[in-house]
């Protein structure tokens, strides 16, 4: 591990702030602060990512040494690392909160691998630091589990997300109260390292837009462009107008991209504030995240937003764009006109427009998404929703269909209430003849069709239910269950012979339990 080499240019080239104590203050000139993890009593390691590990060199002895969990529990420095907390505001839940900063993510340093990527190494909940207001810099296991093992989750099913390196326990208890409801209980505590070429957030430009400060906010552009899109820069060209409005507009695709993504495979952010939008187009703070089990656009795992359901399932794309207006707002004193940032925002709904079609016909197993693939997946998106159909099952099956003898048996795991699916039997069955109609009029072979669907239709994900009975066993002491769904979670689109109890739906117990489809920002 000695042998990660840092190149820490965020610290190096933006302002910092001058003072290095972890009194909470507003900051500002400054788009950092420094500051040094607070040790914890007892590090222990008890989940990696073999896959983060190797992309970053670092070696199974290392992570078996016991200066691994030292370090990334918080009680260690490597020679290079420079921590620091990052000042960032953002727009929670549609209204401007002002400065935010990370309360309790503390990166470590950016390190360059053999291979010349730079990856920057972040702890969450490492202690406090000058942004983490009234709370305490800490997280708990439940939710260090579920952000390790979703973030690994995601890119296994190739969206576009933040990674995880490592989960440690810190052998201290933390008190939340999970529901705000008077009732805190003492909690184990956890960090996980998390890793991403760079953790910029939109909220990182909005903030110093607020506050009128455009050097900085020029300052912050441009270094954003130089490191994170240097392909836009090419040939040691400076940013200009012309190139920011380029790189604005891509990030708006990332944007696009990465949400199209949430959609196809049924996953809800929860938090969706800009402060938690990524300028990579990367998901980003796994927090009350959820997973579709019965379709329901109107779902959201997250009980803070309960009332009203700004961040549910279906309204993930506008919000996108929502937030993306909120950046383009900021970078406004960066233009001379607004032209540049419309046309920026419109790439997102074309982008977001071409990728959903391309995942019609994908999901579908069709060579195109005609206008008709479109009305198609519309109706049988309504049809799961009243139906109560469980998504990841449905279109998992819509692959088996013979379309020379189509029948509904092939469906009948994927209900979740008798009645509901007696009621609509009749309606599917006139849905099923349209879908193959116009899966033999595509021309692919069964076969073909089949093998299509089945790379981009998951057998497995991380199921709410699947985290939370990981977490009462790790909350037991019983780890091993967390490399039991990551290795399921490593191979989401093969179908796994003996692990069948992992692609199942939603069991009954689960549909109202806490932690399962209940979740609040409490973590
Ligand atoms: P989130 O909703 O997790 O994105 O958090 C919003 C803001 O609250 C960010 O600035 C976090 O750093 C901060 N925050 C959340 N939990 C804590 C905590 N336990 N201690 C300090 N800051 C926190
Ligand atoms: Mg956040």
């Amino acid at each position: 591990m000695q042998s990660l080499r840092f190149d820490n240019t965020f610290v190096r080239q933006l302002p910092g702030d001058p003072r290095s104590d972890s009194g909470r203050r507003q900051v500002h000139g400054a788009l950092h602060s420094a500051i040094t993890p607070t040790p914890v009593a007892e590090p222990q390691l008890i989940a990696w990512s073999p896959e983060v590990a190797a992309l970053l060199g670092i070696s199974a002895e290392d992570i078996a040494a016991p200066r691994f969990a030292q370090v990334f529990g918080g009680n260690a420095l490597l020679d290079g690392m420079q921590p620091y907390a990052a000042n960032y505001g953002g727009h929670q839940f549609g209204n401007w909160a002002g400065q935010l900063g990370d309360g309790r993510a503390i990166t470590l340093g950016e390190t360059l691998n053999a291979a010349g990527e730079r990856w920057e190494l972040q702890l969450k909940g490492a202690g406090p630091t000058p942004y983490s207001r009234s709370a305490d810099g800490r997280a708990v296991l439940r939710s260090s589990l579920r952000e390790f093992l979703c973030s690994e989750a995601m890119h296994h099913l190739g969206v576009p997300t933040t990674r995880a390196l490592s989960l440690v326990l810190t052998g201290e208890q933390v008190v939340r109260d999970m529901f705000y409801d008077g009732h805190p209980r003492h909690e184990p505590g956890a960090i996980v390292c998390r890793v991403a070429p760079s953790f910029i957030r939109f909220g990182n430009f909005e903030l110093p837009a607020s506050r009128g400060d455009v050097a900085l906010l020029r300052q912050l552009v441009d270094f954003t462009i130089r490191r994170d899109y240097p392909h836009l820069v090419a040939g040691n060209r400076e940013p200009d107008e012309v190139i920011r409005a380029e790189w604005f507009a891509q990030v708006c695709e990332r944007t696009a991209f990465m949400v199209a993504e949430w959609m196809r495979v049924g996953f809800v952010h929860g938090v969706m504030n800009t402060d938690n939008m990524s300028i990579l187009g990367l998901t980003i703070d796994y927090g009350p995240y959820g997973w579709i089990d019965n379709f329901d656009t109107g779902w959201t795992p997250n009980t803070t937003d309960a009332e009203g359901r700004r961040y549910r399932f279906g309204q993930q794309p506008q919000i996108a764009f929502w937030n993306l207006s909120c950046l383009a707002g900021a970078l406004v004193p960066l233009f001379a006109g607004e032209a540049p940032l419309h046309a920026g925002l419109q790439r997102f709904v074309d982008v977001y427009t071409r990728t959903d079609r391309s995942n019609i016909a994908a999901k579908f197993g069709l060579q195109e998404c005609l206008d008709a693939d479109v009305e198609l997946m519309l109706s049988l998106q309504a049809l799961m929703q009243t139906a109560e159909i469980d998504m990841t099952l449905f279109f998992r099956a819509l692959g088996s269909v013979d379309v020379d003898a189509p029948s509904l048996t092939v469906f009948d795991d994927t209900f979740y209430d008798e009645v509901k699916r007696e009621a609509a039997v009749a309606d599917l069955t006139d849905w099923l003849a349209r879908y193959v109609a116009r899966a033999k009029r595509d021309g692919t072979s069964s076969e073909q069709r089949r093998t299509r669907m089945h790379a981009v239709n998951p057998r497995y994900v991380l199921r709410n239910y699947l985290a939370q009975q990981t977490i009462d066993r790790a909350e037991q002491g019983d780890y091993a269950g967390i490399d039991e769904l990551l290795e399921v979670l490593r191979r989401p689109y093969d179908d796994q012979p003996g692990r069948e109890q992992f692609a199942k739906r939603r069991p009954d117990w689960a549909r109202h339990k806490a932690g399962c489809s209940m979740l609040s920002c409490s973590s």
